[in-house]
């Protein structure tokens, strides 16, 4: 809020089963993640609602239909529908049917197109294959879609490579077809995480075992954020920072160690070395992430961790990627207003 930049909060399908509890994530059922996808959006209206600058709520990595409905009746403003795995006609088809149920309710779209090696939630594959341009442009046109993921050498996870370079000219390709078409849309970077080496660093010397963790280049981000990506996703940096914290704490303030309710979160941190999720220490305090309850002052101290990583990570990405200050520049729309302006463009 202090930079008055525009937010994007963005949770994964298996981050909504989660936030319904399921702390085995990968094994959620859909009433998982419809109950998670509203404790989630209760928690982003609470904030958003008195905020000052536009807040949307979007479903990353949606795997089909039931997940992207589930995160729109839970109060999402927007998904993605991951269809990338799939033949580009089925991709189509299956794309074409979440934007027109989303659509009819004013919740934007996102698809994706091309596949991006690494290992998000459900997400794996181990090579990638670049989107086609001419591709992208069809895709546009044949689902309705409002945005568009692109593969073009950005990865999943914090193993993308020493030197990663992202094939720009992919962005630039796609871009421009699309003026020539008179398509508008938005063009996003999936696995766009820089992986600060100081935060990697940081978690090694608190008993750490991280290796082989590297990101994308900021100068790279920066580069294509102006030459059609408007969207850039990063989650791992936001995980490292909030790692390194809860390391940190418990090194500082030892006597945490022995608290009855997070006693259990230091006993996760050294028995996971080389994990990063907070997903993979935050169980046993379930209702606190579920709903926000902060019942003593040591479950408040976590909490403190958590939203200074986010802070760290984010507030640092905001500067970098010029945001600062774009905030009264985006127009808050509500869900009705959206709807009907799909309706009357016939999309
Ligand atoms: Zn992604």
């Amino acid at each position: 809020m202090l930079c008055r930049s525009a937010a994007i909060l963005q949770g994964a399908d298996l981050a909504n089963a989660f936030m319904g509890g399921r702390t085995d994530f990968a094994q959620g059922t859909l009433e998982d993640k419809k109950k998670g996808a509203l404790n989630i959006a209760n928690a982003v209206k609470k904030y958003a609602e008195t905020s000052p600058i536009p807040v949307a709520l979007h479903l990353d990595h949606g795997k089909n239909l039931d997940s992207c409905i589930a995160a729109i009746a839970g109060g999402y403003t927007s998904v993605m529908i991951d269809g990338s795995s799939l033949p580009f006609e089925e991709n189509v088809e299956l794309t074409r049917e979440v934007v027109k149920y989303a659509h009819e309710r004013g919740v934007t779209v996102e698809g994706e197109l091309g596949v991006l090696a690494g290992v998000e939630d459900h997400v794996f594959a181990a090579n990638s294959t670049y989107t086609n341009p001419m591709d992208a442009v069809k895709f546009f046109r044949q689902t309705g879609v409002d945005a568009l993921a692109i593969s073009y050498g950005t990865k999943h996870g914090a193993n993308k490579g020493k030197d990663t370079v992202i094939r720009k000219e992919i962005a630039i390709a796609t871009k421009e077809c699309m003026l020539h078409e008179g398509i508008e849309g938005t063009l996003v970077s999936h696995g766009s995480s820089t992986v600060p080496q100081y935060i990697v660093s940081e978690i090694n010397a608190l008993g750490g075992d991280i290796h082989d963790a590297y990101g994308i280049k900021k100068e790279q981000l920066k580069e294509v954020s102006k030459l059609g990506i408007r969207k850039i996703n990063v989650d791992t940096d936001i995980r490292l920072a909030v790692t390194r914290n809860l390391r940190e704490l418990f090194k500082n303030e030892p006597e945490l160690r022995e608290k009855t309710t997070i006693s259990g979160i230091y006993q996760l941190l050294l028995a996971n070395p080389s994990a990063f999720d907070p997903r993979v220490f935050l169980p046993p305090i379930m209702d606190t992430v579920m709903y926000g309850n902060v019942p003593d002052e040591d479950i408040g101290c976590i909490v403190d961790c958590i939203e200074r990583g986010v802070r760290e990570v984010v507030g640092t990405l905001i500067v970098e990627f010029d945001s600062v200050g774009k905030a009264p520049l985006i127009e808050a729309v509500s869900l009705d207003e959206m709807a009907e302006r799909y309706r009357k463009k016939g999309i």
